[in-house]
């Protein structure tokens, strides 16, 4: 019976989200926090831009290190020998790919606009997936973008032909949110079945259905015998209208009418990463979380009628169908309401011991604290906001990584 893992693509399709962005540092962040939570891959950037390079190689040196383990960090670039080359110039020991070109009939007229064939598709694919393996690329995923909108006979096709390459995974992107669970399901299982290679749901919310259609493909992937891997991003954050909510699909497959029963993960999932992750993206992405957002929204476990409050102090079953415990909810925080000290880009010494004191956080020599708040001063001219506890405590406990991310030399 397949399991379901999840592969987290906030650091690639949230920061390609228009009027949005993450500094390094907060894509670094988010890589741990996934780590933590169970996911099985955080897909964490392009090996073949010049400026992700520095917080790419600082990454793999975590993952080297221990920090990033057991979480796999996964590069995403296009499915050409031109961009394998320039990834492994720029990323030399990346280890794990996404190689991706568009599959639809549409994209092949309208965007390739002739340039491309359906049968140069097939050689393209083939000949980037040999050229990393033999860059030694550990585990490559073939990407089918607009796969919803491509011929199924062509698609199966493609699979076939990444698969025969020595691909590890498909995925199957429903790049414009076209799909619903129905459909989903159907080829997810017709895929798994036909082509017997692991697949990834990959789903835009363009229609409100990313969750939905997650879930319905990875239980169609398992039925046709094959581990599914949902893509997500955290608090839904994608382009356009966004991708599967990282937290919602969690709280699917595991409350879901009959859903847990059947469909397992891989891995253990740490939920209670839940309320911790979304609050941080929320942070860092400068964007809200919507107060009804599954699990983290600050509605999801107010109640205000009558009738549903007397039933939810009776037994929270009543109206809950989770507990908020779970999603690592109701520990007190603290928000300072007077006075404030804030990191900031022209920071000084004595400022900064005193945030790094409540935290706890102490220096035996003047000097360490100086370098440490240099680092910090580079982290807040990147993110152009005071840096958060987490941040704080992570330059602090890897200065060396931290001055690594936060390089940027342009050419
Ligand atoms: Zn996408």
């Amino acid at each position: 019976m397949g399991k379901v893992y999840l592969l987290d693509v906030t650091n690639r399709d949230g920061v390609q989200t228009a009027k949005l962005g993450l500094s390094k540092l907060a894509k670094t962040m988010i890589n741990i926090f996934l780590n933590e939570m169970g996911v099985f891959q955080s897909e964490f950037g392009f090996p073949t831009t010049k400026h992700e390079s520095h917080y790419l190689r600082a990454n793999l040196k975590l993952a080297e290190m221990g920090v990033l383990k057991p979480i796999r960090l996964g590069g995403w670039i296009r499915a050409t020998v031109e961009d394998v080359e320039r990834a492994y110039k720029l990323v030399p020991n990346i280890k794990h790919l996404q190689l991706s070109i568009s599959t639809s009939d549409q994209m092949i007229t309208s965007k390739f606009k002739g340039a491309k064939s359906k049968q140069d598709i097939l050689m393209t694919v083939a000949e980037a997936i040999d050229a990393a393996k033999s860059h030694g690329a550990e585990t490559i995923g073939v990407n089918a973008e607009d796969a919803s909108r491509t011929d199924t006979d062509f698609l199966l096709q493609f699979a076939s032909v990444a698969k025969e390459h020595g691909a590890d995974r498909f995925r199957y992107c429903d790049t414009l949110g076209y799909d619903n669970p129905f459909t989903l399901y159907k080829i997810g299982k017709r895929l798994a079945r036909e082509v017997g290679i692991p697949i990834e749901t990959h789903c835009h919310g363009d229609l409100g259905m990313a969750v939905a259609n997650s879930i319905a493909g990875a239980m169609g992937i398992i039925d046709g015998g094959q581990d599914a891997y949902i893509n997500t991003t955290i608090n839904g954050i994608g382009e356009r209208a966004g991708n599967a909510d990282l937290v919602a699909v969690i709280l699917a497959l595991k409350n879901s009418k009959g859903l847990a029963k059947k469909y397992k993960f891989g891995m253990p999932i740490r939920l209670s990463m839940a309320w911790r992750i979304s609050k941080y993206a929320s942070y860092a992405f400068d964007v809200p979380i919507p107060i009804n957002q599954p699990g983290v929204g600050s509605n999801a476990f107010a109640h205000a009628s009558g009738i549903h409050a007397d039933g939810v102090l009776k037994d929270p079953e009543n109206y809950e169908l989770y507990d908020f415990k779970e999603l690592g909810r109701g520990e007190p925080e603290m928000v300072e309401t007077g006075r404030e000290i804030c990191s900031g880009e022209y920071g000084g010494i004595s400022g900064f011991r005193h945030i790094m004191g409540k935290m706890e956080i102490s220096f035996e020599h003047r000097d360490d604290a100086q370098e440490i708040l240099e680092l910090v001063r580079y982290a807040n001219v990147l993110a152009q906001k005071s840096l958060v506890a987490d941040e704080l405590r992570f330059i602090t406990r890897h200065p060396d990584i931290a001055k690594e991310l936060l390089t940027l030399t342009p050419p």
